[in-house]
């Protein structure tokens, strides 16, 4: 470490914490949502990053596959749901969801990431037929499937125990599952950004349930809105303490905030995305606080655009998510979605870090220096 890096981090006690590899408190972490100087905080980050993982990139070459736009409940955060009577509105029927499966497998994906609203008629027979359909049309392919949210919503709806829907989908085919709807856990931001979801202690119920079944997951934050430091802090020490117990969650992903098409831009509560040094100290926070026990840090390239991605690479992260084929979700608030392996390989490059195609739990499938 360079002096003057050493003697900027000697006036920061999370900073030095974070070089021992310490465990860093709720203190140590408000202590870095305050702590300005975005060289120093990225180049400790970037250091443990090196340590922990080394110079390898990963990507999974994954296919996007939302099976209903349709949604019970209206996030202020989302651009995504329509109600039943919408005319947009859509169900993916069988025909569909092999034509989709088969496109996949013509692209060489092994992942398929499939997500959805929260439909209210839709029985756990669809779901079950989905992954049924999925395995048997495509049976390398890893199945990632259903938020945390999407299964206790499920749960309610159908009147059977989460445990009981999570152990049905895995007998169909589940393999893992997506990180998404963990949102913001804190109760005094998640009622403002989502509206008929579970709340923050649901979804980590939910998650641990799947981990102790032994379906990995994925784990995300959406930030960038209106969310205050502590409301951060909260969400990664949740996410750290979790993981002590079940070891289940595969990779970090902070999700940027997407301003277009939302209600809260509609209501005007925001009314630009966050700067991009925000972003920036999002990832490099995520890593020091999660240090050695979630050691994926994704950098979502769909929110932030590929020379964005590269920068973040360099404050901590180590992994650019992937290919996002037919991505919808980022789409509908006004992000362009779809990038080729050889594309990922090129972002890598450009910054002499070492591509590597990954599968779902991070075994690596191909280097490419
Ligand atoms: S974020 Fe998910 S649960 Fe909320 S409205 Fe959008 S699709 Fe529905």
């Amino acid at each position: 470490m360079s002096s003057i890096l050493k003697q900027s981090v000697n006036h920061s006690k999370a900073l030095e914490r974070a070089i021992s590899f310490e465990e860093l408190s709720y203190r140590d972490g408000m202590e870095l949502m305050n702590y300005d100087n975005m060289h120093i905080l990225g180049a400790v980050a970037d250091g443990v990053r090196k340590k922990l993982i080394g110079e390898t990139v990963t990507f999974v070459n994954s296919y996007y596959m939302n099976y209903t736009n349709v949604c019970a409940a209206s996030c202020q955060m989302c651009a995504f749901y329509r109600k039943e009577n919408d005319k947009d509105s859509y169900v993916l029927t069988k025909d569909k969801i092999i034509q989709r499966v088969l496109s996949a497998k013509k692209l060489g994906i092994t992942e398929i990431h499939i997500v959805g609203g929260f439909h209210p008629t839709l029985t756990l027979d669809y779901y079950e037929d989905m992954m049924k359909i999925i395995k048997n049309t495509y049976p390398k392919l890893n199945i990632k499937a259903f938020t945390a949210a999407e299964i206790f919503y499920l749960s309610k709806l159908t009147k059977n125990s989460v445990k009981e829907i999570l152990s049905r989908l895995k007998e169909s085919g589940l393999d893992s599952m997506p990180g998404g709807g963990a949102e913001l856990f804190h109760p005094e931001i998640r009622s403002q950004i989502v509206r008929g979801k579970c709340n923050g202690q649901e979804w980590l119920n939910t998650i641990e349930q799947a981990h102790d079944l032994g379906i990995k997951s994925n784990v995300t934050m959406l930030y960038g809105h209106i969310e205050k430091p502590e409301h951060i802090i909260d969400h990664l020490i949740k996410i750290r303490e979790l993981q002590k117990k079940t070891n289940g969650f595969i990779t970090f992903i902070p999700l940027k905030f997407s301003l277009d098409n939302t209600e809260l831009e509609k209501n005007k509560l925001i009314s630009t995305e966050c700067a991009s040094t925000y972003d920036l100290k999002i990832i490099a926070i995520s890593r020091l606080m999660l240090s050695k026990m979630i050691n994926n840090i994704s950098v979502y390239w769909v929110a932030y655009g590929k020379k964005l991605a590269q920068v973040a690479l360099f404050n901590g992260g180590n992994d650019l998510v992937g290919t996002a084929f037919s991505e919808e979700i980022y789409k509908a608030a006004g992000k362009s979605t779809n990038i080729t392996i050889l594309e990922l390989i090129k972002i890598v490059n450009e910054i002499n870090r070492i591509p590597a195609q990954r599968d779902t739990f991070f075994n690596i499938i191909k280097k490419y220096k």
